[in-house]
């Protein structure tokens, strides 16, 4: 896989530099996993473009699946907002916290190095990303962002295809995309630890639903010690 810049982080070297040292761990999704992005979308597009039927992040998460087919933020100028909050940089450092993501992260990389972040922002969104990952005292790892020539809407086969790629030494995620699920194959031998939503999609033996950050905790341990 190919990277346009020093700052990215090349998909193979990383491979690489985690085979030689013989590391295996477990790989992070951030938006709706360690930070709460639709909270601060809805927020936003609440203002802008109204919510009538007054719904939470989470209740139209739950609902639709994703925020951008909740009727109210379907039209263009809301799609538009969407697509520049996912790529702007400075907009990334200004998300809060999903529950107390950071302190039991923290925790897990005890149990399980935590040897990648791996989103479907873009590329260009990477320093503002760095800077809330620090911010948050989050441990440190390569951060992993969709490449420019991936479409956003392919962003989750992508991810699938850098996880099998990448194990067994990332053995694993912590994710709550719907989308990540539906498209994972059933050949794909890596644990995802499937964070707090669609917990209808946790059918595989290696899919393990868990409904809050403490449930992560426990699930990590039962699986890694
Ligand atoms: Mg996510």
């Amino acid at each position: 896989m190919r990277s346009q810049s020093r700052r990215i982080v090349k998909i193979s070297k990383l491979k690489e530099k985690l085979k030689k040292s013989d590391l295996h761990g477990l790989a992070l999704d951030i938006d709706d996993t360690l930070s709460f992005t639709a909270l601060y979308w809805v927020e936003n597009l609440t203002k802008k473009f109204g919510n009538p039927d007054n719904l939470t992040a989470s209740e139209i998460i739950n609902k639709y699946k994703i925020l951008q087919r909740y009727p109210h933020f379907k039209n263009a100028q809301a799609q538009a907002w969407m697509k520049k909050a996912r790529s702007t940089s400075r907009v990334q450092e200004f998300l809060p916290l999903i529950e107390n993501s950071n302190h039991i992260v923290n925790k897990i990389n005890k149990i399980v190095p935590i040897v990648c972040y791996l989103t479907i922002r873009p590329e260009r969104a990477i320093e503002g990303t760095r800077k809330w990952l620090e911010k948050h005292n989050f441990p440190k790892a390569p951060i992993i962002t969709r490449p420019r020539y991936v479409h956003y809407s392919k962003g989750s086969l992508w991810k699938v295809k850098v996880l099998k790629y990448l194990f067994p030494y990332v053995s694993g995620i912590v994710d709550d995309s719907y989308s990540l699920i539906a498209n994972m194959p059933n050949d794909y031998k890596g644990t995802v630890f499937l964070y707090y939503y669609h917990q209808d999609m946790a059918k595989k033996p290696n899919h393990i639903y868990c409904k809050d950050w403490k449930d992560v905790l426990l699930k990590v341990k039962e699986r890694f010690t």
